[in-house]
């Protein structure tokens, strides 16, 4: 038996389950992760695994890591906390008491993400057995539905001030359908006020120039599909999600109103160029009014530029892009693909921002952040397969 095989034979499905309900079973909305954390430590110390708890007591981050000295680091990083329930009603399951039902795993944070950390501890466990020579962490973090300053960029800070080992190669564990994930948009705020000129209701038509108005064919205007695509990250998307227009009282034609957008952006876009293009776009929505008038307002930084989050990629040429071509088929027996169709943000940007090679690989499951949310089981123990046959790869790479 090959080493690839004996590690895929040692992956238990039972034991997959078992983890994930004990992760999932405990609530862990962002800022109170506290017990979970704990309870991560406990599954992995029970597992004969190191363990250390780094960053803040309330919200600690739980590090394992196996080989410490060896020439490479793999690491897996996979949140543990939840967004809220939201509406309690909503939901036919209990959110903490983890059922499994056909194929699927219910309850808050099965899809998003405490099922994929237990994975990553699954996998911790084999290596451990199996023996590998590779340095190989599970990275559990607090915070990651916020922005990640109390999780993943806490590791970040500690690896630049030399507390923490490096990692060569980051795994997250995000959902991902059991593809490849490369990249993920970056996000471009910003806001478009629209100015117009105030006068009574009853002469709108005579002197008034109602901003409210203008900015509504500002937004029909600027709301399209954008025609671009990289394939590696898909399309940029653009969303009017806030306006704010108009004064207090109903009789008098509004001089202003504000509309934000969110810009996800690809390779190829910078602020400089979307704002272009939204010039574009709203000077051909305004041609032939005179009273046309808007400007284009975004945070700047102390250089004077626009303050945004460029898009990442670790692409499929790089070593642990390669790695994982090989260790899907060799695992799965199937051709990699590449997920595309939904990349919004993860902790991944964090590590890439870091220079750090950094991929995308986790289960299929729906709803998450709503109600009966769920993930599928057999693509947790398909995760948990890629998983070692990646090890293996970098091990031997
Ligand atoms: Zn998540």
């Amino acid at each position: 038996m090959s080493k690839l095989e004996k590690a895929l034979s040692l992956v238990d499905e039972g034991r997959i389950v078992e983890l994930a309900k004990e992760l999932v079973g405990m609530p862990s909305v962002s800022g109170e992760e506290k017990r979970v954390a704990h309870r991560a430590r406990d599954l992995l110390e029970g597992a004969e695994l190191p363990v250390e708890l780094r960053g803040g007591e309330d919200r600690p981050v739980v590090v394992s890591t196996i080989n410490p000295e060896a020439g490479r680091f793999l690491a897996f990083n996979g949140h543990i906390d939840t967004v809220p329930i939201a509406v309690p009603e909503a939901w036919t399951r209990d959110p903490f008491d983890p059922v499994v039902e056909g194929n699927r795993l219910y309850g808050r944070g099965s899809c998003d993400m405490k099922a994929s950390c237990g994975v990553i501890i699954h996998v911790m466990e084999i290596l451990n057995e199996l023996g590998v020579d590779l340095s190989v962490g599970a990275q559990l973090v607090p915070d990651e539905e916020r922005g990640g300053t109390h999780g993943t960029l806490l590791l970040i800070n500690e690896m630049k001030r030399g507390l923490i080992r490096r990692p060569d190669y980051v795994v997250i564990g995000e959902k991902s359908n059991l593809k490849v994930r490369v990249a993920e948009r970056g996000i471009f705020r910003y806001d478009i006020k629209f100015h117009g000129r105030a006068t009574h209701t009853c002469n709108a038509r005579v002197d008034g120039v109602n901003a409210v108005a203008r900015a509504a064919r500002g937004v029909i205007a600027l709301e399209r599909h954008i025609d671009k695509y990289d394939p590696y990250i898909g399309h940029p998307v653009l969303s009017v999600n806030k306006i704010q227009g108009g004064g207090t009282v109903m009789n008098q034609v509004p001089a202003e109103c504000t509309f934000s957008v969110d810009h996800r952006m690809i390779t190829g876009e910078t602020s400089e160029t979307i704002k272009a293009e939204v010039k574009e776009t709203l000077d051909k929505a305004g041609e032939g009014d005179p009273d046309w008038s808007w400007e284009f307002i975004a945070e700047k930084d102390e250089a004077g530029k626009y303050v945004h989050s460029p898009p990442s990629i670790t692409g499929p040429e790089t070593e642990l892009g390669k790695a994982f071509y090989k260790a899907v088929p060799a695992a799965l027996d199937r051709e990699p693909e590449l997920f595309v169709e939904w990349a919004g943000g993860t902790d991944g940007r964090h590590y890439r921002y870091a220079g750090i090679q950094t991929i995308g690989f986790g289960p299929n499951g729906e709803h998450a952040h709503g109600p009966d949310e769920f993930v599928y089981v057999d693509t947790l123990v398909a995760q948990a397969k890629v998983y070692l046959a990646l090890a293996l790869e970098l091990e031997e790479g």
